[in-house]
């Protein structure tokens, strides 16, 4: 039989099989909110799981993927009809519950794995607190962060060239992802170029480049669309080159998370 890898798929005797095994643990982690007049609500959701599922379809000896957490930090865009947005303290208490869970039964690795820029704080702080209460060795990350810059450096610089919109939101790099994930969802013929948000030399929002300052103001103060990005550059074979480099970068990624040892704690008063 082929080994499963969907957390929640599994039977509670195959469950003590796979603690045994000790796979990373992947906790998907996405939103509901606007991404501007071309693509769905869902956007984050559906890119962050399915590059945890095409991972662990892959790497099944190593990875199970739990149920993705469907809803995130978005007040900021609450200006935008249909987004969902939960309190801070409420998310870190809820995310870092669900991995203590798995910790509990004896899951030595865990891994948060956002898809959604302003969840970055709260996956960290949730992961802080399982291995502050569990010991366990409990991590978060952006798949973006995945991509390995000199592999992934063809296909950046494409991005650059074309949108210097970089990653953003709802511009080239989700939409591009939509184009090859779920076309049926895409509508091109409403996609809008729109930058909205401000670049100084110590502040750059943009993405996979680092800022200094961390700062995110209402989203409706610098977009219109809920467009912050060129998304009518993008096209479905650079998706599928995005998606690619990020899964193959990730499974790489979970292998070496695995190996991090449990180390004991040593009282030295
Ligand atoms: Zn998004």
């Amino acid at each position: 039989m082929d080994t499963k890898y969907q957390y929640a798929e599994l039977t509670w005797p195959e469950m003590r099989q796979a603690i045994a095994r000790q796979p990373v643990v992947l906790l998907p982690f996405g939103t509901v909110e606007d991404h501007g007049p071309h693509l769905p609500l869902n956007t984050d959701n559906i890119i962050v799981e399915a590059i945890c599922l095409e991972t662990a379809r892959r790497a099944p000896d190593v990875t199970l993927v739990m149920p993705l957490i469907t809803y995130g930090l978005d007040e900021h865009h609450m200006d935008f009809p249909g987004t969902v947005s939960v309190d801070i303290d409420t998310l870190i208490h809820y995310v870092s519950a669900v991995a203590i869970s798995v910790a509990r039964h004896g899951f030595t690795h865990i891994l948060i794995v956002n898809g959604h820029g302003s969840n970055a704080s709260i996956a960290d702080l949730a992961a802080r607190r399982v291995v502050l209460e569990t010991g366990a060795v409990c991590g978060a990350m952006s798949p973006n962060a995945a991509i390995d810059p000199t592999l992934a450096e063809p296909t950046f610089s494409q991005m650059r060239r074309s949108s210097s919109g970089g990653v953003a939101h709802a511009g080239e790099y989700e939409t591009a992802m939509m184009l090859y994930l779920r076309p049926d969802l895409v509508q091109m013929d409403k996609a809008v170029r729109e930058m909205g948000q401000i670049k100084l030399k110590y502040f750059n929002w943009d993405h996979p480049e680092p800022s200094i300052l961390a700062w995110q103001d209402w989203w409706s103060r610098m977009s219109e669309s809920g467009v912050c990005g060129d998304p009518t550059v993008a096209t479905a074979e650079f998706g599928k080159a995005l998606f690619e480099t990020t899964v193959e970068n990730f499974v790489r990624f979970v292998r070496e998370f695995r190996t991090i040892p449990l180390r004991p704690r040593q009282d030295l008063h």
